[in-house]
């Protein structure tokens, strides 16, 4: 489909694909859905991994993630509920709360626990794996952290509102959070019922959508309508503009965009490099001390 705007020809982008995640259990024994970095979509580059984590049963999540390390790419924490304690070994600590994001870049090797500063309550949020260039891998570890006060919000007509974590929109809201690697777009937006959302996105870039609550609806390949529930992960086909709509119900979702790396991708568990003896390094340095 092809709109014409000021002259300028957009491409809608459609699904392509919609991915249901996975149960899967991490760290200490933590409950969570596994989206990206499990069999049905091993990554979607340049993102690794999404794990979503929604759950007030504190025995799901209070063993948490004590200390394990990273080396190769970044971890974003964005937290809808709750309170998350971070704390590393080279002295950085802090507590993520509700609204807030964590961007870190691991680089060349960073060992933290992210252990929940709560004991009951609702925990909900997110876990994105962004990768690294294989220039950038051994950059010195880094962190962007913003509060909810810090993030900025739009608000558009029809009740469309949006927070802008990462990029800039087409009316020019920029996101805290800067990475010109992968020049990431990171929104949070809520639709009422019967609104429609639209978004230009870079046009190399990879994008998807995922559901926290719906339904959301879009248009797959074949120009249908298909709707995406709750926790359902929508890659979005290449083009270079979004187009998402809720039904009678109002709606949240993330919407995601990233420049892909296009490079080998050499995995394991924590580290995430180029070559399996770049990986098999990790290992050493780690066991060594040298992180
Ligand atoms: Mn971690």
């Amino acid at each position: 489909m092809t709109v014409s705007t000021e002259n300028k020809k957009t491409m809608a982008r459609r699904i392509s694909r919609v991915i249901r995640g996975m149960r899967a259990t991490d760290g200490a024994g933590v409950e969570l859905t596994r989206v990206i970095g499990q069999p049905a979509l091993t990554m979607l580059d340049p993102f690794l991994l999404l794990d979503a984590f929604r759950s007030d049963k504190p025995e799901e999540y209070l063993a948490g993630f004590p200390p394990h390390p990273h080396r190769g790419f970044e971890t974003v924490t964005y937290l809808l509920n709750g309170r998350m304690r971070h704390r590393d070994n080279a002295g950085h600590e802090g507590v993520i709360e509700a609204g807030g994001i964590q961007w870190m870049t691991a680089g060349r090797g960073i060992v933290h626990s992210e252990m929940p500063e709560q004991e009951n309550g609702l925990l909900e949020g997110f876990q994105l794996w962004v990768n690294l260039p294989a220039a950038h891998k051994m950059d010195a570890p880094a962190y962007q952290e913003y509060p909810a006060s810090h993030i900025p919000s739009e608000t558009r007509e029809g009740g469309v509102s949006l927070r802008v974590i990462a990029g800039t929109t087409s009316r020019n809201t920029r996101g805290p959070v800067v990475q010109p690697l992968t020049d990431p777009l990171y929104l949070d937006v809520k639709l009422p019922a019967g609104a429609e959302f639209v978004e230009s996105t870079p046009s190399e870039h990879n994008a998807f959508v995922y559901v926290i609550h719906g339904p959301v609806v879009a248009t797959d390949l074949q120009g249908d309508s298909v709707q995406l529930k709750r926790d359902d992960l929508g890659i979005l086909a290449r083009g270079d503009a979004v187009t998402l709509r809720s039904g009678g119900t109002e709606t949240r979702f993330l919407v995601v965009a990233g420049k892909p790396l296009n490079e080998p991708v050499a995995r394991g568990g924590p580290f995430v490099m180029n070559t399996r003896a770049e990986i098999e390094q990790a290992h050493r340095d780690y066991n060594q001390g040298r992180f």
